[in-house]
């Protein structure tokens, strides 16, 4: 089998199951049509090691390496559904690049995605990927995104993927209007989905739902 036929077989196959994966994500609550119309559209079969290719549309996280792993379809749809607000969306910045798969779907819904990685070799990865799917309004950087990207900020939405508690940093890069989401909690434990919204008197706080995510680390890798 050449490799057109593969990707063939794939698409066929994916086309189906994608389907499958916009029901499960109605039923579970997702509304915002915006959403559920990129993630059927975004091949997540391409973020994931071939090996696990067949089981990129069930609807659950999956390894990708360094003890790292892509975010339940679920979770993006929602934190996603969470920044989005009816809007369109100018820059984004995202902490905890992974595969690439979360940046993939907010560069559709927004004019810039800053997206930054701890670890190289995840980041080189998701760069590729990103690169060959033709979303070049995606950048991606290999930093610890702890202290945010400053020269680019403000963000009209931040997106952190990684779970524990958020630095200053990420809130004083939040424009006035701006959503901030993060998985909040013991690392490695429960932690809850908080949402920011940045008012001209303060931060707007408002719990979303438990989650479990990798931890927010400090370094490089
Ligand atoms: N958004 C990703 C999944 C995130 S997994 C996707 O769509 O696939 C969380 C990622 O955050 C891991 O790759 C981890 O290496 C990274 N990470 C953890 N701490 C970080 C930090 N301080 N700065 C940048 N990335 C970090």
């Amino acid at each position: 089998m050449n490799a057109e036929s593969l990707t063939r077989g794939i698409g066929m196959t994916s086309e189906r199951t994608r389907r499958r994966l916009i029901e499960q994500l109605r039923r579970q609550g997702i509304t915002s049509e915006a959403v559920l119309e990129v993630i059927a559209r975004t091949p997540r079969h391409l973020f994931v090691d071939e090996a696990l290719s067949s089981r990129a549309y069930e609807n659950s996280a999956l390894p990708i390496g360094r003890g790292q792993t892509i975010s339940q379809p679920l979770v993006v749809a929602k934190m996603t559904e969470a920044v989005l607000t009816g809007r369109r969306l100018g820059k984004v910045l995202e902490i905890g690049t992974g595969s690439g798969y979360q940046a993939a779907i907010l560069a559709q819904l927004a004019d810039q995605v800053f997206t930054t990685e701890r670890i190289g070799e995840l980041a080189r990865q998701a760069k590729q990927r990103l690169h060959r799917l033709k979303l070049h309004s995606v950048f991606v950087r290999h930093l610890d995104g702890r202290a945010g990207w400053p020269s680019q900020a403000p963000f009209d939405a931040i997106v952190v993927t990684a779970g524990g508690q958020v630095p200053d940093a990420l809130f004083d890069q939040l424009a006035e209007g701006g959503v901030l989401i993060a998985p909040i909690g013991e690392q490695g434990g429960v932690q809850q989905l908080e949402r920011f919204v940045r008012m001209p008197d303060g931060l707007e706080r408002e719990t979303l739902a438990p989650v479990s995510f990798v931890p927010l680390l400090e370094g490089l890798d």
